[in-house]
This record gives structure tokens, sequence and C-alpha cells, in this order.
């Protein structure tokens, strides 16, 4: 679903942010990246999905290159929903309509296809009842998990998080982690910087160590996490 070859990324201030990182995922993986700060896992994601451009190596999305062509960096946008640290919600708007707009926007629906989806994917992350609420007035677990529902809304074939409970409060971690737990039991594709090896051991199937720009080590879930 995901092949990426020797990625090398220069930031324009000289920083070596990827020097030469190279990961396949298989559909319905999950794979959770772990590492000091600095090492580069969040610019690999931000390359993944078209934010960022890298200098050399290829990244290929469900047999999509990602090149320079509009259309294929478009098609790989749709195709790949990305969580982030700060929830970054439209702080105006309700829930409803946060989530709505995307549809509306991106996937071209009128207004009553969207609410459909927003709907469900709100039942889904347990959200239902704040639909009218505006991101001010919850808690940052809510918050995340509105903004995973927006990133579903997108029917992306493969879920990005970037230290998506970092930024929460303790009591908000598990509640976004569960949700996370349920789209990978559904088979979702994805690609996890966290440091909750809880959820590493209990939802990942492969565990990749960077340092540096670089893989240093990677195993199988069941192979680290077992006793020796
Ligand atoms: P096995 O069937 O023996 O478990 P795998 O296909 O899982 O073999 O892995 C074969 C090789 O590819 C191993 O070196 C493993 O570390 C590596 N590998 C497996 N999955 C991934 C992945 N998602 N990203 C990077 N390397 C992987
Ligand atoms: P991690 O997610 O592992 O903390 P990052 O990918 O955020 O690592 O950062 C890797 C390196 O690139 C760090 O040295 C960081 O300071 C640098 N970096 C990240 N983003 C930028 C940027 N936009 N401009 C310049 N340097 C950056």
């Amino acid at each position: 679903m995901i092949q990426a070859k020797d990625i090398k990324k220069t930031y324009p201030n000289g920083v070596e942010a990827l020097r030469g990182f190279s990961l396949l995922v298989k559909p319905s993986e999950v794979v959770v990246i772990v590492g000091p700060s600095g090492s580069g896992k969040s610019t690999f994601l931000r390359c993944l999905n078209g934010l960022e451009e890298i200098d050399r190596g290829s990244i290929v999305i469900d047999n999509i290159p990602l090149d320079h062509s509009k259309q294929n960096r478009m098609a790989i946008r749709r195709e790949v929903g990305m969580v982030f640290q700060s929830f970054n919600l439209f702080p105006h708007m309700t829930v409803r309509e946060n989530i709505n707009l995307a549809q509306m926007l991106v996937r071209k629906k009128n207004r009553k296809q969207a609410e459909e989806t927003t709907k469900d994917l709100l039942g889904k992350v347990g959200m239902l009842e704040k639909i009218e609420a505006k991101p001010g007035q919850l808690s940052g677990g809510q918050q995340q998990r509105v903004a995973i529902a927006r990133a579903l809304a997108m029917k992306p074939k493969i879920m990005l998080f970037d230290e998506a409970t970092s930024a929460l409060d303790p009591e908000m971690i598990g509640e976004v982690l569960e949700v996370m737990k349920a789209l990978a039991n559904e088979g979702m594709t994805m690609v996890v910087v966290t440091h909750e090896m809880g959820f590493a051991r209990e939802a990942g199937d492969h565990i990749v160590f960077m340092e540096d720009g670089l893989i240093v080590e990677q195993a199988d879930s069941r192979d680290f996490f077992s006793n020796p």
C-alpha cells in the first residue's frame, strides 16, 4: 500500500531530516514509528501525503507515484488522511460544520450526502451528542476524536497519526487510542508516530525505530514484545 524508497529530505536550513529512509507498508498493516524527538518521524509522515517535497528517492501509494503530476498528488491527498498533535479544527464552526465542509469541498458532496457520513462517523468515535458544539467547548480528547472523524470523512485508504495523543491530558489519551485501535481492527492501513508502547503492542503489526533520519531497527510487533 505504501512503498517509500531511499527518501532523502533536507530542509532549506540544511537540516537533513531523512537520510535514505525506506519503508514498505502492506494493506491493513499498522506500522508504528518510534524514536527521539527530531529523528525525522513527522517529516516522513508529511512526505507521505505530499505536504513536504522529497529531494531523492520515491514514494508510491496504492500504486500511484507521488511525483510532480498535480493529478497524482491530488489523488494521493484524497487517499491519505492525517491526524496531527494539534487538532486543527476550525474554531468558529460546529463539529457538524467541520466535518461536512471537508466533504463538500473535496468530495463535492451536497449537504445532505455529507451530513449522513458526518453522523455515521461521529457515532463511530462516540461524539454524536456533541454535533452542535464548537471545538472550544470540547475537551482535548473529544476534539481529537472529531479530528479523526473529519479525516475519515474523506474515505481515506491510509491514515497517518502524528503524535495524536501527545498534546492530551493523561486521562484523555485512552479514549483516543481506543478509536485508533478500533480502526486498526477494521483493517485500516495506518502509520502511527507515537510514544504509547501499549498501543504499539496491542495494535501495531510492525515497529520501526528511527534515529537521525534513518531506520536503526525494525521488528514485527509480536517478536518485539514477546518475552525472550
Ligand atoms: P515474515 O513473513 O518472515 O514475517 P515479513 O514479510 O514480515 O516476513 O518481513 C520480511 C522483511 O521485511 C523483514 O526484514 C522485516 O523486518 C521487513 N518488514 C516487514 N514489514 C515491514 C514494514 N512494514 N516495513 C518495513 N520493513 C518491513
Ligand atoms: P520528529 O518528528 O522525529 O520529532 P521532525 O521530522 O519533526 O522529527 O524533525 C526532523 C529534523 O528536521 C529536526 O532536526 C527538525 O528540527 C528539523 N525540521 C523539521 N521541520 C523543519 C522545517 N520546516 N524547517 C527546518 N527544519 C525542520
